[in-house]
């Protein structure tokens, strides 16, 4: 049919790179730009010096899908990867989003916008080619911290996960909303975000040591109507993962801070094995390996999509870390 059609026009696995521009911070160091970009591959110029402390760049290139550079807006950004997506979750797609890359690099930046706009369009869906189909719309949002699970719509309620033995996550206690206008779906996302950044240790500080899962869900009950519980049709999650530098933050002094950086570490190694797993059509997907790749599980299963975001900062000082953050998209690709 048509839809299936469509479905399996949309690439399974889409990795996208975006740079963002140099901060003042960076400007007032005098560091320079060293990520030259181009539609779908970049050039890092990495300084190095010799044995005699002579001077020479090292150019490394890589190839992504699409590279969006610093004059690429948050409307562009959205365009070139969910905006695809959001059609085929009412066709039993489950759809996850991620944004990966340093603290500072603008992940929080880039994923912000898209569960907005992303509702906006599956509203439109429903309400013009899905009319009176007993389609419903249904948000999440909570964190991972530390290997346990908040609800962000509710306190920062600590949640349990369990599995049902068909494949089917359950978080227990979730809040989950159902909402019909894009004004409350907005107001959700504001409360959920300030709920994350209010922590102990000052917002950036402690956002980059979390993963933020926000979920849209498409219902549909079964006789059209409200009477009988809705089932899960499609899912698009946008995860704001933790800064990838946090996973080495394993020879800490801080206990709690190296608990907290191997469990990153290996949630973010997990992520990425489940990624390749997913694109090798593998029937076994290692999601076992963190709860964030077990929370996800029923997005790594069946007919689902990935889009990464790698996102990286031009800086001559942020080098090491960029090239990392592209080591690691160019192994999930
Ligand atoms: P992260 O979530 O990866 O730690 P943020 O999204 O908080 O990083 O971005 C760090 C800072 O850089 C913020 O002040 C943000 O507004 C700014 N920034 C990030 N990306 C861009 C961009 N593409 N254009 C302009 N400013 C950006
Ligand atoms: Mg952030």
């Amino acid at each position: 049919t048509v839809d299936k059609e469509k479905a399996s026009n949309v690439a399974k696995i889409k990795v996208v790179v975006r740079k963002r521009p140099l901060n003042k911070k960076e400007l007032a160091k005098n560091e320079e730009d060293i990520i030259e970009t181009e539609s779908n591959s970049l050039v890092v110029h990495e300084t190095k010096l010799k044995v005699d402390l002579t001077e020479y760049v090292e150019k490394h290139e890589f190839i992504f899908d699409a590279v969006l550079n610093e004059e690429v807006s948050n409307d562009e950004v959205y365009r070139e990867t969910v905006e695809p997506i959001v059609p085929i979750i009412f066709q039993r797609t489950k759809a996850t989003c991620f944004a990966y890359g340093q603290t500072g690099s603008g992940k929080t930046y880039t994923m912000k916008p898209l569960p907005l706009r992303a509702s906006r369009d599956i509203l439109r869906l429903m309400h013009h080619t899905y009319r009176n189909q007993g389609f419903q719309l249904f948000v999440s949002f909570f964190e991972i911290y530390g290997g346990k699970l908040f609800d962000l719509l509710n306190e920062r309620k600590k949640l349990c996960m369990r599995e049902d033995g068909k494949q089917q996550v359950c978080i227990v206690g979730l809040q989950e909303y159902r909402v019909s206008d894009v004004e409350t779906i907005k107001e959700l996302i504001e409360k959920g975000s300030a709920t994350r950044s209010t922590g102990t240790t000052g917002a950036n500080e402690e956002s980059s040591r979390s993963h933020a899962i926000l979920q849209l869900a498409i219902k549909r009950s079964a006789d059209c109507s409200d009477s009988k519980p809705a089932r899960v049709i499609g899912k698009l999650s946008f995860i704001d993962l933790a800064g990838s530098e946090r996973g080495a933050d394993t020879t800490d002094n801080d206990k709690q801070t190296r608990m907290e950086g191997a469990e990153i570490n290996k949630s973010l190694l997990a992520l990425k094995e489940c990624i390749r797993a997913l694109d090798n059509d593998q029937v076994h997907i290692p999601f076992r390996g963190s709860k964030l790749t077990e929370v996800l599980r029923d997005s790594f299963v069946g007919n689902s999509r990935t889009v990464m975001i790698s996102c990286i900062s031009p800086s001559s000082g942020s080098c090491e870390h960029t090239l990392n953050t592209l080591r690691y998209a160019d192994r999930v690709k």
